[in-house]
């Protein structure tokens, strides 16, 4: 009998020792040491053995139980030691290796242009309004004093979406809407696009952008509207740069005038920039028609203001040089990066 318990336990020694994974450890665990385990089942046999014999069986077979759970225990720690190793080995991240580049975008010069602008301006105080690019006649043209025989209004400069709505062909529709809906002091300008019925040439687009601004308060003369605007041509075009005023005319403001800017490339000197006169031609400019102050029910025996627009496209192109407005539209990446 204990011959027997020998031999099963030098053959149980012998398979543990090829065990190669924790399934086959813990499959060789439960066929020796289990309820129905070979081990097990031989100690069983004990019961029916003379007393020294069964000493000498049980002594044998308790050390070998000790030493075959031993041996499974150890053989199973490695392997999940090695199951482990491989997982670590798997998840590992190479923090050496180049990442995935996302290509980076650039802002477009309109974009650029527009936040120069609104900068200098906010630098003195101004706040952003906003307007539909979608707007009304009324708005667009009637509120800014441009009655129904004006020009503009024609059906070959503007694009009409209804007898009364329209693609806004000025900011100065925003004018209107913010003298609805503020009370004097006002001070905004009005960034946006436009549209008008024009055929896309090297200086003309259907679609384009404009900066209003517009001032109401106490007491504003022309002084003041001179001051702000030669301040802001010298924040936008250099220090040195010198403004001039010309007599003009616009429905929505009396006396109106455009303002020239020194040309920053010769300094007045003439050059191909300002055609030899040494004046760019930057903005128009008024002080507002008491006509429209009274659109928006604003005291003008109390009140005064001033406004101004200017065309995003020109001032970009003046300042960067470009000498197509249709590039601004074509998206060609090539043109884009440039202005990063
Ligand atoms: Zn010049």
């Amino acid at each position: 009998m204990i011959d027997n318990l020998k031999a099963m336990i030098d053959e149980a020694m012998h398979r543990l020792e090829s065990v190669a994974s924790l399934e086959d450890a813990e499959n060789l665990r439960v066929k020796i040491l289990g309820k129905k385990g070979e081990l097990t089942e031989m100690m069983k046999s004990m019961k029916d053995m003379a007393p020294e014999q069964r000493k000498e069986f049980g002594a044998v077979a308790n050390e070998a139980r000790t030493r075959i759970e031993k041996t499974i225990s150890d053989k199973m720690d490695y392997f999940r030691e090695l199951k482990k190793q491989a997982e670590f080995a798997a998840e590992t991240i190479d923090v050496t290796e180049p990442g995935i580049v996302t290509p980076l975008g650039a802002k477009h010069l309109i974009s650029i242009t527009i936040d120069e602008i609104s900068r200098v301006f906010m630098d003195m105080g101004f706040s952003v309004a906003e307007g539909p690019e979608v707007e009304t006649v009324f708005n667009n043209f009637d509120a800014l004093n441009a009655g129904p025989n004006h020009p503009a209004r024609d059906i070959t400069d503007t694009f009409y979406i209804t007898d009364d709505v329209l693609l806004r062909t000025q900011t100065s529709s925003v004018q209107v809407r913010t003298l609805l809906a503020k009370k004097p002091p006002i001070k905004v300008i009005a960034p946006g696009r436009c549209f008008r019925c024009d055929t896309p040439d090297a200086t003309h687009s259907p679609m384009f952008h404009q900066v209003e601004g517009l001032v109401v308060g106490e007491g504003i003369t022309m002084a003041d509207l001179k001051g702000v605007l030669d301040s802001f041509a010298k924040q936008m075009f250099g220090p040195d740069s010198r403004t001039k005023f010309r007599p003009h005319h616009f429905p929505f403001t009396e006396p109106s005038a455009e303002m020239d800017v020194s040309c920053f490339k010769c300094g007045g000197a003439g050059c191909n920039i300002c055609k030899g006169s040494g004046w760019i031609e930057i903005l128009g400019c008024g002080m507002v028609h008491p006509n429209v102050l009274k659109v928006g029910g604003i005291d003008t025996e109390k009140y005064t203001g001033f406004a101004f627009g200017m065309g995003v496209e020109r001032i970009a192109m003046l300042k960067y040089g470009v000498d197509d407005i249709r590039l601004l539209y074509e998206n060609d990446i090539r043109f884009i990066r440039q202005f990063k």
